[in-house]
């Protein structure tokens, strides 16, 4: 019985890896958090995926990390832009925490192997989104519990438009198109169409759809 749990959003990302979860293991749990995000809506969103999807789910709280980080994400007087290194929108260890935490709580419900949806060839490139630094964070996992998790990142080398593809064969394209919120203002489906995390989500989208159209571009 291999049982697995998935950090999860509600967002598009996080909810293709919870429906490719529920293909690879017997057992899948959803685990979201409390970082004290602009759009607390997005929490709900990912109750209701996973009760759609009848996938226990589970909500931390882990507020302090909005305390002590300031971001475009946590902070309404914060623009988001490109910041000096990142945009505004990095939220300073925030994969780090929630893959700690995974790896804390899936110990306790015997969930060995954790799913994240991030992906390093994102737009913004975060640190904390990179191959190296999950594989990293595998071993410190394992080291810190002397247990042997297995974190998975289906979606690490794919680009939107493979992301959508992947939905796709998973029989999940319109469920994850419709459903998810992945806007920066809290629109969920297709969004705002305005803000970068919008923009590059229909630009994977209209991309995905020209080109199983058979390169017929709407
Ligand atoms: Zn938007």
């Amino acid at each position: 019985m291999k049982k697995a749990i998935v950090v999860f959003s509600g967002g598009q990302d996080s909810t293709t890896c919870l429906l490719w979860a529920l293909k690879n293991f017997d057992d899948v749990a959803a685990l979201s958090f409390d970082y004290g995000q602009r759009h607390k809506k997005e929490l709900d969103y990912a109750k209701q995926i996973a009760d759609e999807l009848d996938v226990p789910h589970h909500v931390m709280d882990v507020s302090m990390l909005g305390q002590i980080t300031a971001n475009a994400l946590t902070r309404d007087d914060i623009e988001i832009e490109e910041g000096e290194k990142y945009p505004t929108t990095f939220v300073d260890g925030r994969n780090h925490l929630f893959l700690l935490m995974a790896g804390i709580f899936g110990k306790q419900i015997d969930a060995k192997h954790i799913i994240t949806g991030v992906c390093e060839t994102d737009f913004s490139g975060y640190p904390d989104c990179r191959d190296s630094f999950v594989k990293s964070m595998n071993v410190t996992l394992n080291l810190s519990m002397d247990e042997n998790f297995v974190i998975h990142t289906p979606l690490m080398f794919l680009d939107k438009k493979e992301t959508w593809k992947l939905a796709d064969d998973l029989g999940g394209l319109d469920f994850v198109r419709y459903n998810t919120l992945t806007c920066y203002n809290g629109i969920v489906g297709d969004g705002c169409g305005e803000c970068p995390a919008c923009k590059l989500r229909a630009r994977g989208l209209r991309e995905y759809l020209a080109e199983k159209d058979g390169g017929h571009v709407e």
